[in-house]
C-alpha cells in the first residue's frame, strides 16, 4: 500500500541524480528550457513513490474511513491510521494520537488558536509572536486577540534576519500565555534556536506553538526533544500531496483543546439538546478527511526516511553555501537574510530591478523562483522592501541549478535595468 518496493530502491549514499529521477516533473521543460525549480518553500514537487501510492490506494483500497463495516472501508481506515502513525514517528511524537490531520499548517494553527486559545486566554493575557512569522502564524492570533482581549507582543529581528533573543527574553513575563514562532523563516531562511525559545517560554508557564512548515522538509525534527507543545506542518512542502498536513500536540494539551470544526466523525453522540465529542485526534477531524492525501503523506515520510534527514540537511547546507557564494558575486544584488543559522533560502533584491520583473525574466530561462512578500509582510517592512526574489532549495536541487540561476540573473539585469 505504501509503495515499499519502490522505496527500497531509494538512494544510498545520497545520490542527487537518483533522487531527481524519482521526480518526473524535473525532467520537463519550460519555455523550451530545462526546468530549474527553485520555489520549494512555496511547495515541493512529488516523487513517483508518492504518486504511485495514491494511485494504488484509489485503485485498490479506497473507501470512506471510520464508517463502513465492510472490508474496503476497514482497509482504507487502516491505511489512513497507519499514515497517522508514520507521520507521528517521523516527527518524534510519543503516540499516533498526538497527530491530527489537517489541511496544512494554516488550518493547524487556526485549530490551536480557536480550540486552545479560545478557551484559555482572556483580557490582558499575552501572546508572543516574532517579526519573521508567516501570515498564517500572525492572523489567527490577531483574530484570537480580538475575540478574547489578549494582547500581541512582537519579538523584533536583527538586520541579518536572526531573532533578537535578548528582546524575546525581555518580552516574556507573567502574562505570557502563548509563544508562537516559526521553526524556520520562509522569507529569510533563518533557523531559530528552538530549544532556547521553548525552554524560556516554559519557564514562565507559556505554551509554545511552532510553525514547522519550513523545518520538517529540511532537517530531522523531534518534537519531544524540542519539548514544544504544538507543532504544525504541511504535506505539500515535504514532497507529499496538497490538501493534507498535520498538527502535533502533546496528548495532555490536545485533551484541553476544544473542537474547531463541528460535524460528522468528531462526535460521540448528537441530540438537539447536547453533543458530546470524541477524544483527540478525531475530535478535530470533522467530516471526510483527505484520506488519499494522508496515504500520500505517509509515502512521502517513507521516502524521506529512506534517504535520511541527516543526509538531506547536510546536502542542502552545502548547496546553500554554494548558492550564497554565487549570488554574493553578482553586482547590485543584496541578500536579505544572512543569519548564521539558515536553511536553503536565498532571498534577494537587485538594485534598480523589481523582483516581479526579475521573476518573469528568469522564468523565460526555465528558472522558477518566487517574487513577492512571501506572506511575511512584517519582514518586508523591517527591511523597507515591498518584495524580494526568493530561490528556495530542496533535496533534488543541484549546484547546476544554482549555476543556471546565477548565470540568468546578470542577463535579466541587462534586460531590465
Ligand atoms: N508557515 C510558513 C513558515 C510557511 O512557509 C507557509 C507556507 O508558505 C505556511 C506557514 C502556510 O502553509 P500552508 O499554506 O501549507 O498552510
Amino acid at each position: 500500500m505504501s509503495g515499499d518496493s519502490d522505496i527500497a530502491r531509494a538512494p544510498s549514499p545520497f545520490d542527487v541524480e537518483r533522487v531527481r529521477a524519482d521526480f518526473p516533473i524535473l525532467s520537463t521543460t519550460v519555455h523550451g528550457k530545462p526546468l530549474v525549480y527553485l520555489d520549494n518553500a512555496a511547495s515541493t514537487q512529488k516523487p513517483r513513490q508518492v504518486l504511485d501510492s495514491m494511485r494504488r490506494f484509489y485503485e485498490s483500497d479506497y473507501a470512506n474511513v471510520h464508517r463502513g463495516l465492510y472490508q474496503l472501508s476497514v482497509r482504507a481506515t487502516e491505511a489512513f491510521e497507519a499514515a497517522r502513525c508514520k507521520v507521528g514517528r517521523f516527527v518524534g511524537a510519543e503516540s499516533c494520537g498526538e497527530i491530527v490531520f489537517t489541511s496544512g499548517t494554516t488550518t493547524a494553527i487556526n485549530l490551536v488558536a480557536h480550540g486552545y486559545g479560545g478557551d484559555h486566554l482572556g483580557p490582558g493575557d499575552e501572546i508572543v509572536l516574532t517579526e519573521m512569522e508567516h501570515h498564517s502564524n500572525i492572523v489567527p492570533w490577531q483574530m484570537l486577540a480580538g475575540r478574547t482581549g489578549a494582547e500581541l507582543r512582537i519579538v523584533p529581528i536583527a538586520d541579518d534576519g536572526s531573532l533578537r533573543m535578548d528582546e524575546y527574553e525581555r518580552l516574556l513575563g507573567p502574562r505570557t500565555r502563548m509563544v508562537c514562532v516559526a521553526h524556520t523563516s520562509n522569507a529569510l531562511g533563518t533557523r531559530n534556536p528552538m530549544r532556547r525559545i521553548i525552554d524560556a517560554a516554559h519557564a514562565c508557564g507559556a505554551i509554545v506553538v511552532v510553525d514547522g512548515a519550513q523545518g520538517v522538509p529540511h532537517e530531522k525534527i523531534d518534537v519531544r526533544e524540542l519539548d514544544c507543545d504544538f507543532f504544525a506542518f504541511s504535506g505539500h512542502k515535504m514532497f507529499g500531496p496538497t490538501g493534507i498536513g498535520a498538527l502535533y500536540g502533546k496528548a495532555e494539551l490536545l485533551e484541553k483543546t476544544g473542537p474547531f470544526l463541528g460535524g460528522g466523525e468528531m462526535i460521540h453522540s448528537v441530540t438537539f439538546d447536547e453533543t458530546t465529542y470524541k477524544d483527540p485526534p478525531h475530535r478535530f477531524e470533522a467530516g471526510t478527511p483527505d484520506i488519499t492525501g494522508a496515504v500520500g503523506l505517509g509515502a512521502a515520510v517513507d521516502y524521506l526516511e529512506q534517504i535520511g534527514m541527516d543526509r538531506v540537511e547536510a546536502y542542502e547546507r552545502d548547496l546553500l553555501d554554494y548558492g550564497t557564494r554565487l549570488l554574493e558575486e553578482i553586482p547590485r544584488l543584496t541578500l536579505v537574510g544572512t543569519a548564521a543559522e539558515k536553511c536553503g533560502i536565498l532571498s534577494f533584491v537587485i538594485d534598480g530591478v523589481h523582483p516581479h520583473d526579475l521573476g518573469t525574466v528568469l522564468d523565460m530561462e526555465g528558472v522558477a523562483v518566487r517574487a513577492g512578500h512571501h506572506c511575511a509582510q512584517p519582514v518586508m517592512d523591517h527591511f523597507g522592501l515591498a518584495a524580494t526574489a526568493r530561490a528556495s532549495l530542496a533535496l533534488y536541487n543541484t549546484r547546476e541549478d544554482l549555476d543556471v540561476l546565477a548565470a540568468s540573473i546578470p542577463k535579466a539585469i541587462e534586460l531590465l535595468g
